[in-house]
């Protein structure tokens, strides 16, 4: 007879998208349910790069300090032609000032896994390994899941969401119908882990420029242990699955022209690059993220990454429209603010990989005549450097258009020289020596009024003014109803504020629990902030759990 379970959340799919979404759910006291239909994390390396926003959101977990040591920092950007080394930069503090992880993490998706699968563990919750779901259906309340557990009776789940983190061939996407478009490039790609013995230190991406392509050579952690990413040539008439080893390793001596000696082999595959995303992240109840939503090619390491941030973006809206203190209707912007996100980011994949492995004759020039004099001084600008690194690291993702950011000019003195907006994710600064994000752990929106203390509605700031200190406040005409919601803070506006946000007045700022900036006004009397309010929250309902 089967049984059925009944919970808030379903999560279809324990990759890293599903991982981080239940990791997510546990900060936010929100009972799920996550199936897998594999029997546990997965023992293959796959995606290696961690990004600076990724750490960000594993730092919230106590994960970003254990992420670090067992992963490598990426020292260094090595470029190669014909076995010549054609220059080399530093990368280990490229994105110095801009976060607390100004670097690229290697650790594979294997390790990532493990890491959020053992703090679930911790927090009490499992993974219903061996569970696969086989088909589901909802109506205006509730979501059921059918489905199978190996060698048991199949198992019906009911909540009132279900989110498909069921990866590229996603069943969640199918049943819902969403378009999935894009395209696929004609070429085979290959990878391997492989151990090198070679005469490079194994402290630099290593990428050798070649007339079909690149071919990229990761350092991974452990001895002498590389990821080797390339391409067989247009063309190629043999059916992926009877590539084997040797051919793959024939082809990267042949397009690298170095010598190397691959003494060991961990892992290899095939596989066809897509470009793929979903016209919409969400029907009725049910929300897809992760590779069921978009896929795109590995240029940059973004699909991990992303996935892990689709999680994140959707945790804080269902946590509060579950818990009856935000409309429905912010459930909208999930879909609102991660489309964009993944057209952008299929785009400039493609942009990317286009110029490392297109076959265009002009994009084949500028790899191979035009770019390699020029890479090492494009390279060593500072400013392109940064630019790069906000783009790569995801710190640089704005939701400025969505309807959840309002930014407010006006008021008080009213001054629109903000660099900063709402929509733009929390910059990073030092308060008293320690980041800025040391403070925002808690699973809140986070108030917080920049003040120099010289306008009457301003909050007093710290005496001192070598002191940033944080100062708790709680008083704000009518924001009391809200304080389970909203923690309230009070910063001086010091010179790296004044200089990183663009104003030296003070000013509003509401975080959103992603730290994402909802909210920024000139104005800091309770007015506009309420007015804000009133778009996310149900006043009611708060009203009434605060009476
Ligand atoms: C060789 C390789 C290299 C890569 N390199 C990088 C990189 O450097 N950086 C980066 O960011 N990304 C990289 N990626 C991409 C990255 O691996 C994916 O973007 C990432 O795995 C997506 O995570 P996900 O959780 O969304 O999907 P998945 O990892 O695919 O997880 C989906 C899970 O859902 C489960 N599932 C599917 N259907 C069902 C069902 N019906 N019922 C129950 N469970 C189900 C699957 O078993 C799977 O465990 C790489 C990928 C590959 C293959």
């Amino acid at each position: 007879m089967p049984t059925t379970i009944t919970t808030d959340v379903i999560i279809v799919g324990a990759g890293p998208t599903g991982l981080a979404l239940a990791c997510q759910l546990v900060r936010y006291d929100i009972d799920f349910v996550i199936i897998e239909k594999s029997e546990g994390v997965t023992p293959y390396s796959k995606a290696l790069g961690v990004h600076a926003r990724t750490l960000e959101i594993y730092e919230q977990l106590g994960l970003a300090q254990k992420a670090v040591a067992q992963g490598a920092i990426a020292g260094k950007v090595r470029l190669l032609e014909r076995g010549e080394v054609l220059g080399q930069v530093e990368l280990s503090n490229i994105g110095k000032g801009l976060s607390a992880y100004p670097f690229m993490l290697v650790l594979e998706q294997s390790r990532n896994e493990q890491l959020m699968f053992d703090w679930l563990k911790q927090h009490g919750r499992d993974v219903l390994w061996q569970t696969e779901l086989e088909s589901f259906s909802q109506d205006d309340t509730t979501v059921t899941a059918q489905v199978k557990i190996k060698r048991a009776d199949a198992q019906t789940i009911v909540g009132k969401y279900l989110v498909g983190c069921d990866g590229p061939h996603s069943l969640v996407r199918h049943g819902l119908g969403l378009a999935f478009e894009g395209s696929t490039f004609e070429r085979l790609f290959y990878v391997a882990d492989v151990q090198i013995d070679w005469k490079f230190t194994h402290d630099a991406l290593t990428v050798c420029l070649a007339p079909h392509g690149v071919v990229a050579f990761f350092p991974m952690p452990g001895e002498k242990r590389w990821r080797i990413v390339g391409a067989f040539p247009e063309g190629l008439e043999k059916d992926e699955r009877d590539i084997i080893y040797e051919e793959i390793e024939a082809q990267i001596k042949k397009e690298a022209q170095l010598e190397l000696d691959i003494t060991r082999v961990d892992w290899f595959s095939t596989y066809k690059v897509h470009t793929r995303h979903v016209d919409k992240f969400s029907a009725g109840r049910c929300f897809v993220a992760g590779d069921a939503a978009h896929i795109h090619t590995p240029a940059g390491g973004q699909g991990m990454n992303t996935g892990i941030q689709d999680s994140y973006n959707l945790a804080w809206k269902l946590a509060l429209v579950l818990k009856h203190a935000g409309h429905a209707q912010i459930l909208d912007t999930y879909n609102e603010e991660r489309l964009p996100n993944a057209k952008r980011l299929t785009a400039t994949t493609d942009r990317m990989f286009n110029l490392a492995a297109g076959k265009d004759w002009f994009v084949g020039l500028i790899r191979t005549t035009i770019f390699p004099p020029l890479a090492k001084y494009i390279l060593s600008i500072e400013a392109v450097r940064k630019k790069f690194f906000i783009l790569i690291s995801q710190i640089g993702i704005t939701y400025r258009a969505g309807s959840l950011s309002m930014h407010e000019i006006g008021g008080n003195d009213g001054d629109d020289k903000f660099e900063v907006k709402a929509g733009d994710r929390m910059p990073y600064f030092e308060v008293d020596g320690e980041s800025v994000y040391d403070q925002l752990r808690a699973p809140k929106f986070h108030l917080i009024t920049f003040s120099n203390g010289e306008t009457g509605d301003v909050p007093p700031v710290p005496n001192d003014p070598a002191e940033d200190r944080w100062q708790r406040e709680s008083e704000l005409d009518g924001i009391r109803s809200y304080a389970l919601l909203v923690d309230r803070y009070v910063l001086r506006l010091s010179p790296p504020v004044v200089k990183i946000f663009g104003t030296d007045k003070p000013f509003n700022l509401l975080l959103r629990p992603d730290n994402y900036i909802g909210f920024i006004s000139s104005d800091t009397s309770s007015g506009p902030l309420l007015k804000y309010f009133a778009r996310l929250f149900n006043g009611d309902s708060i009203r009434s759990a605060t009476s």
